[in-house]
């Protein structure tokens, strides 16, 4: 069985992180180097986009109302979706916080902090409790919203607002489409999340977000109603592109249940059998949380925070850059207010 100490390493708080440098799609390197293209795309797909597609699909067949009945807005089928998507939330992200922060069934292996957030109490949380904000936040404003978001295009579409490609004329550019999601989840994250980081609507609206400096599945979605309806507002991207609502539901099940990649607070999860480990995908959202001015996209698909000088990529020398842009932005403070 791999050790967390084979691949990372741990201080003397018990924190622990991953010797490997984060590394941006490889998509974007000079020059191109096909063989590390090649080698990275298996891990685009498995395991997480391939588990939002099977969702999608049987989100898609299974669940969703007749057509003809989406093309008058109701309250009964929007409040039948809610509550699907109220359960499927309620599993998914319970199961995993279960395992992992209630019977702690992988101990601190490969855990980045060492603590777990239900130990303490916390006067920024509702109740002071971690757990219980970010579990009631979740389901009182985030789930409402991704469901007003998936209400607004599948009525789009149901009435034939927005066009509406089918497979069997567009299958190449749907596919191509399908591949692109990641990318326009990563550049609609970053442009929100960055104006979200300014002040006065960070303290307006993002703090909230921000109360759980060590994130578990339950902070994933435990925004501000505005954060919370603007970031899965990203599946609308797909009413002003040429799109089809599958497409536009992969969209919004990869921002809904893919906010977990970045709060799960461990690195590799044993889902199957211990020893047997997934990558989590969290480690550049988890220094987000832990520095904030860092890495407001996610793992580099679109390389804007290293554009914009923002990318930590979790080693010494990714240290050394952000405390040299803090060194500098505060010298810049000072000058103005002199
Ligand atoms: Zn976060
Ligand atoms: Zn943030």
């Amino acid at each position: 069985m791999m050790e967390d100490t084979e691949i990372g390493t741990r201080n003397k708080r018990g924190d622990w992180q991953p010797k490997k440098r984060l590394e941006t799609a490889p998509l974007w390197d000079w020059p191109v180097n096909i063989k590390k293209i090649l080698a990275w795309l298996p891990g685009l797909v498995w395991p997480w986009n391939a588990f939002h597609i099977a969702t999608t699909l049987a989100y898609f067949y299974f669940v969703l109302p007749e057509w003809e009945t989406m093309q008058t807005l109701s309250w009964g089928w929007g409040l039948y979706l809610l509550g699907v998507n109220m359960v499927c939330v309620f599993l998914f992200y319970g199961a995993f916080e279960l395992m992992l922060y209630k019977k702690r069934s992988q101990g601190n292996r490969f855990k980045y902090n060492a603590k777990f957030p239900g130990d303490n109490k916390s006067d920024v949380f509702w109740f002071k409790d971690q757990n219980i904000d970010n579990f009631l936040r979740t389901f009182i404003f985030s789930v409402p919203l991704w469901t007003v978001v998936e209400v607004i295009f599948l009525h789009a579409y149901a009435t034939g607002m927005v066009p509406w490609l089918t497979w069997a004329d567009n299958p190449y550019y749907l596919v191509a489409l399908m591949f692109l999601t990641p990318a326009i989840h990563e550049a609609h994250f970053f442009v929100i999340h960055w104006a979200m980081h300014q002040e006065p609507i960070y303290k307006w609206v993002h703090k909230i977000h921000h109360n759980s400096i060590n994130p578990t599945p339950w902070s994933s979605l435990s925004m501000h109603p505005v954060e919370g309806f603007l970031y899965h507002a990203v599946a609308l991207w797909h009413l002003v592109i040429p799109s089809n609502p599958i497409v536009a539901l992969f969209q919004l099940h990869q921002a809904g249940f893919g906010a977990i990649n970045g709060h799960f607070g461990y690195d590799r999860i044993e889902v199957v059998k211990k020893g047997k480990y997934i990558p989590s995908e969290s480690y550049p959202h988890y220094l987000h949380h832990k520095y904030f001015d860092v890495n407001y996209g996610g793992e580099g698909f679109v390389p804007l925070d290293k554009m914009f000088g923002f990318w930590h990529d979790g080693t010494k020398e990714g240290d050394q850059l952000m405390r040299a842009r803090f060194q500098k932005k505060k010298e810049k403070m000072n000058q103005k207010s002199a």
